[in-house]
């Protein structure tokens, strides 16, 4: 299993732990996923990828046993 790994900090974002997802379209055309650990770490993703309206989902992560 790939662990995941936040876009803005690169900190691992743990097994079962929410994720924030940036919910704006062109972030999720892409390949590549963006996930991140914190709001905090979504919103300086807003300035780079220049979202005139932001806005994110989180998403939890359920353990699976
Ligand atoms: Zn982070
Ligand atoms: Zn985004």
């Amino acid at each position: 299993m790939a662990s995941m790994v936040c876009t803005t900090c690169r900190k691992l974002i743990g097994i079962g732990a929410p994720t924030i997802r940036c919910a704006v379209a062109s972030c999720n055309t892409g390949r590549m996923k963006l996930r991140f650990c914190s709001v905090a770490c979504w919103e300086k993703h807003i300035p780079t990828a220049r979202h005139r309206k932001a806005s994110y989902v989180v998403e939890d992560r359920p353990e699976q046993s």
